[in-house]
């Protein structure tokens, strides 16, 4: 099932994104750059723009 991604919004070259997983509002932070692996979910809108922000880009 494709999760609906509410809210998306790019900081720096992540984008955080919330959506509903079961009923349960999830937050998920991916960066785009090409090289960059970095993608992980929060339980809470600040903390994934939190590791948005912070985000060290290795690509
Ligand atoms: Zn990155």
């Amino acid at each position: 099932m494709n999760p609906r991604f509410r809210n998306v919004r790019r900081i720096g070259p992540v984008n955080v994104a919330s959506y509903i997983d079961r009923g349960r509002n999830r937050h998920l932070a991916a960066c785009t750059a090409p090289r960059c692996d970095f993608s992980a979910e929060y339980d809470s809108r600040a903390a994934a723009e939190l590791a948005a922000r912070t985000h060290r880009c290795s690509a």
